[in-house]
């Protein structure tokens, strides 16, 4: 991969996280994400075109307004250089095809999942409805239909019965990112996927519960350990279906 290539996908990762910001501020409350223009959260005042460069206003303002000199959560340049990081992993694992751009969108996606999760306890619908429809759209370029089809059922179908048999200690907003994932990797990414995600979530769930030293009864969130397991799967499902079926 040459520096240009690099340039290239960082920048489109760094624009995407931006725009991934957006959605995680705005999506939950229900406000639209292309109006109005960014405005600082404490004074309201609009952004600048300048202060909207990813990463770098960030380190050129200090992690301050502009104008009220109120502190800019570091949370905003993080989630933007994720966003490039994702971005140059599905680049690296899919080189210039449909595959990427797909995997790009599905990276943002996912990174917004999970930290509306983090924040709200939720994952909105008005994030996961249209992601499966690009998912089972662009799967014509990428998995082929039926297989994004197969798995959107199969993984949200398994994700609802989970619901329903924890009596809400799965969300709804679970089985629809579940339904989203299927779209975008299929069966096998689907069973990856759930693989890692139940590991990686049980363990933290342990971590949690002896650092914590409490009988907690609020469940771990699990819209961030199926984002990542996800996105991982989207790049290296097959290898690891083969690594762990190599067990059996
Ligand atoms: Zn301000």
């Amino acid at each position: 991969m040459d520096i240009y290539a690099y340039i290239i996908v960082i920048t489109a990762g760094l624009l995407f996280g931006s725009f991934t910001n957006v959605i995680i501020a705005r999506m939950p409350a229900g406000e639209s994400i292309v109006s109005p223009p960014s405005r600082c959260p404490r004074c309201r005042e609009q952004l600048r075109a300048v202060d909207l460069v990813p990463v770098f206003s960030y380190l050129f303002l200090r992690g301050h307004c502009r104008h009220c000199q109120g502190k800019i959560s570091p949370r905003y340049p993080l989630v933007e250089a994720l966003c490039a990081l994702l971005f140059i992993g599905v680049y690296l694992r899919w080189g210039l095809s449909t595959v990427t751009a797909a995997g790009w969108v599905f990276a943002v996606i996912l990174l917004a999942a999970a930290f509306i999760d983090i924040d709200h306890g939720i994952i909105p619908n008005r994030l996961t409805y249209p992601a499966i429809v690009m998912g089972l759209v662009l799967s014509f370029r990428t998995l082929a239909f039926l297989p994004a089809l197969y798995g959107t059922l199969a993984f949200g179908g398994l994700m609802l019965a989970v619901a329903f048999i924890s009596n809400g200690g799965m969300g709804g907003g679970d089985v629809k990112l579940a339904a989203v994932i299927g779209a975008f990797t299929g069966l096998t990414g689907s069973a990856v996927t759930l693989l890692l995600a139940s590991f990686s979530g049980a363990i933290f769930g342990l971590i949690i519960m002896t650092v914590e030293k409490t009988g907690r009864k609020t469940p771990v969130k699990f819209g961030p350990f199926l984002a990542a397991s996800a996105y991982t799967a989207f790049l290296f499902a097959d290898a690891i279906a083969s690594w762990y079926l190599g067990f059996l």
